[in-house]
């Protein structure tokens, strides 16, 4: 049984009104290995990971479905620019 008291992994918080609005899109190999650096909490049907390789980023978004998972993926950007996007994400500036 998951309980919040047994979330080590952070949650994302509810969006702005005006936040940014990032482009999802369908998985692309365009790094090779890519490893997640950070990640939000799986107990939410929506996870969240940072994923960097090669000197380059970008945010991977799966929701998680009965039957399948939806992955979708921002485009590959510098690892600066993607861990300030990540924190926005996480703080609901950015969805
Ligand atoms: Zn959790």
């Amino acid at each position: 049984m998951i309980t919040l008291d047994e979330c080590l992994s952070p949650h994302v918080v509810m969006a702005q009104r005006d936040h940014a609005r990032l482009e999802w899109r369908k998985p692309y190999p365009v790094l090779a290995r890519v490893r997640p650096v950070a990640w939000t909490c799986f107990c939410r049907a929506t996870v969240y990971e940072l994923c960097e390789g090669g000197g380059r980023a970008f945010i991977r978004r799966t929701i998680q479905l009965d039957d399948d998972n939806e992955v979708r993926e921002t485009s590959v950007s510098s690892i600066h620019e993607t861990r300030a996007i990540w924190v926005a994400l996480l703080f609901g500036r950015a969805r």
